[in-house]
């Protein structure tokens, strides 16, 4: 990393150094491009070979559009010293990527490289070679198709360039071509304008106006100011007139300029071409006139080659940047991706780990209290919640026992209660029965109220303990719908041993009056502290009618003084009660606590596991099976992320090296 950016650093120097300095250009074209830029063009092409842009990072490129027959393969034939299919009609139906490289011995070497085969071929066969491999790629006919074909061209003295040909803009299918001939040319020429890293090479033929070519019409829809836009206007042989009006007066806002050029016409050989082309320029009354950094092929490539040096120099570091990043999302992706797992012990293994860092997560919420997991999440944060339920239940039963208690006229109740309790017995001797009796009234009142209560709570559980579930399982969706089930059927079963529970605690409530809480009988005589005033008021009719009672408030009791004979046993028997519900009550709800909590307990450290195995093990099961399974588009995207990592990681490489050589020539 540390040669990188130190590599960076170097880069602007290395570029700058190159321009100063003036090339010289000799016939045909001895590129004295700077040594040091050489290499990395080379690893731009690397880049662009391992079709590093497939993963959305842009290379700098120079692409050349122009409309149909303004001569874009006649300016690469020209720039490259070699032949090309050339001629009217389409024959560029696919991106040419063409690249020359300046080599030291005289004879040329060319090859071709698509759909993955290298192919050599010579000066002579290039042409036939082209359609060839256009025709396995887009057709016979004249489709077109944006699956690019790679020209290297190795030859002394051409420029160090990469530029890739695109088929001409045409508005008018001609025989054979497919209707939306304009829209498919449009779509293939805009995505590899688009990019800010392309420069684009628009050519331009002197025979017609610019501002009615297609090519101009488009460049200007991704580059308005032109900046990244150079001309070349061929064809300066049959329209020298107005020619230099028009690229001095530039209406079309061409920001790199105009360069005007000739190109080879008929058999000529690539040296008569060129050598006509300085005569045109330097003799031609119209043409002499345009200043000489503006004519010719030799200033096109020292131009381009420049421009070149530039852009990539300019865009390296980002591409690196873009590379790490790229690289680094993409390794993140698939880490997150379920786990292919390949053998059942391998399952198992799985998922016993995902049972036990459920457990931790579920002995969190559930017992510790701890909610680090889920800090945003309420609903989660279930021992809060718990104790909130708890609460209210408190209150509901409460509630219920008031309401009862306000039914009737003081005393009504029991007193009924004692009429029919009575038998041959002691007068003013309570009997238990008549207590019972009041209790398992009270009892009854409130008896739907618990089964009510843990309905409530085993249904929050199961939203709770669920999303857990499904959190820790998430890398094996495979296993979901198994890992839901079990978890609905245990906390369906835990609800019906809750209910079970809580009727038998109501039944006991009904059967028996104990309690050891001697809150009982402290309660009781406080109570029947108003006994005597409430006796002396029904015994004395002049007196006031209401009772003021220690604990409860005041009643009214003057209905009583028709019942003298029941009365007291009366008031000691609702004393009794009243001092024994506060009991009933307060144990319904601690029990409930603490029955609630071990279920818990039990079903996180124990049943949780139990169930799970048996229906991911046990005989209705196959679950761990299913482990084994993946889905196909799980697994076609595993493919295509490990397929992106090695080639960023090649891409990476590239770029780290040619990032040590800078900081190496630098040193
Ligand atoms: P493309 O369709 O844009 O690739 O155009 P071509 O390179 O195939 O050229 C179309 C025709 O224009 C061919 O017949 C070329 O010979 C001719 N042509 C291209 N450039 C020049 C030039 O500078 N002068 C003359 N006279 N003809 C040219
Ligand atoms: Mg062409």
């Amino acid at each position: 990393m540390r040669a990188f950016s130190k590599g960076i650093g170097n880069l602007k120097a290395l570029v700058g150094h190159h321009q100063e300095g003036p090339l010289a250009i000799q016939a045909p074209i001895v590129s004295s491009y700077n040594e040091r830029i050489r290499p990395l063009l080379d690893c731009v092409d690397r880049l662009r070979n391992l079709k590093l842009m497939q993963e959305g990072i842009q290379l700098p490129t120079i692409v050349v559009v122009g409309d149909q027959s303004s001569g874009k393969s006649s300016v690469l034939e020209s720039l490259a010293g070699i032949s090309l299919p050339r001629g009217q009609g389409i024959c560029t139906r696919v991106p040419l990527i063409m690249r020359l490289q300046s080599h030291p011995s005289s004879e040329p070497e060319l090859s071709l490289e698509f759909s993955g085969r290298v192919v050599p071929t010579d000066e002579d066969h290039i042409a036939e070679a082209i359609s060839v491999a256009t025709d396995e790629i887009a057709g016979k006919r004249k489709g077109i198709s944006n699956v690019p074909l790679t020209l290297t061209v190795k030859k002394n003295g051409v420029p160090d360039l990469t530029m890739v040909d695109l088929p001409g803009i045409t508005r008018v299918p001609v025989h054979g071509q497919p209707e939306d001939i304009y829209e498919q040319i449009s779509a293939i020429i805009m995505e590899y304008i688009k990019p800010e890293e392309s420069i684009i090479l628009n050519v331009l033929s002197a025979t017609v106006d610019f501002s009615t070519c297609e090519s101009i019409r488009m460049s200007q829809k991704v580059d308005k100011t032109g900046e990244r836009t150079l001309a070349v206007v061929t064809k300066a042989d049959i329209t020298p007139e107005g020619l230099l009006e028009k690229v001095t007066a530039d209406d079309v806002n061409i920001g790199l300029g105009y360069v005007c050029v000739r190109n080879r016409i008929g058999q000529e050989s690539y040296e008569e071409a060129r050598a006509e082309e300085a005569m045109l320029f330097e003799i031609h009354p119209l043409l002499s006139k345009i200043n000489k950094s503006m004519v010719g092929i030799p200033v096109l490539a020292q131009k381009l080659v420049q421009i070149q040096a530039t852009i990539i120099s300019k865009c390296l570091p980002e591409i690196v940047s873009k590379i790490t990043d790229k690289l680094t999302a993409s390794v993140e992706e698939l880490n997150k991706l379920p786990q292919h797992i390949k053998s059942v012990p391998e399952a198992v293994a799985a998922f016993m780990c995902i049972i036990s860092s459920a457990k931790e997560s579920l002995r969190k919420i559930f017992i510790r209290g701890e909610f680090d997991e889920y800090p945003g999440e309420t609903e989660m944060h279930s021992t809060a919640r718990l104790a909130e339920m708890l609460s209210s239940y408190s209150d509901e039963l409460q509630f219920i026992s008031i309401k009862v208690e306000q039914k009737q006229k003081f005393l009504e109740e029991e007193i009924s209660i004692l009429e029919e309790a009575k038998g041959i017995s002691l007068p003013n001797f309570l009997q238990r029965t008549a207590f019972l009796t009041s209790l398992q009234k009270m009892v009854n009142a409130i008896s739907a109220t618990p089964a009510k209560f843990v309905k409530q709570f085993w249904e929050y559980l199961q939203g709770v303990f669920v999303p857990v579930l499904m959190k820790h399982s998430e890398n094996y969706p495979q296993l979901q719908s198994s890992i839901r089930r079990a978890a609905q059927n245990l906390v369906s079963k835990k609800r019906e041993q809750s209910i079970d529970w809580v009727l038998q605690i109501i039944e006991m409530e009904k059967l028996t009056d104990y309690t050891c809480n001697p809150e009982y009988t402290a309660t009781w005589h406080k109570l029947m502290e108003s006994q005597d005033t409430f006796m002396d008021i029904i015994n004395d009719r002049w007196k006031t009618t209401t009772l003021e009672i220690n604990g409860i408030g005041e009643v009214e009791v003057g209905h009583l003084r028709k019942h003298l004979v029941v009365a007291e046993q009366a008031f000691d028997l609702k004393m009794r009660m009243i001092a024994y519900w506060k009991i009933v009550l307060r144990r319904l709800v601690d029990s409930m606590a603490l029955h609630l909590l071990f279920s818990i307990q039990k079903l996180v450290n124990k049943d949780m596991e139990t169930e799970m195995v048996n229906e991911l093990i046990g005989h209705h099961g196959g679950g761990l099976e299913r482990m084994l399974e993946e889905s196909p588009s799980i697994a076609d995207k595993r493919y295509r992320l490990n397929r992106s990592i090695k080639l960023l990681r090649e891409s990476k490489e590239i770029v780290a090296e040619i990032m040590d050589n800078i900081a190496a020539y630098a040193d």
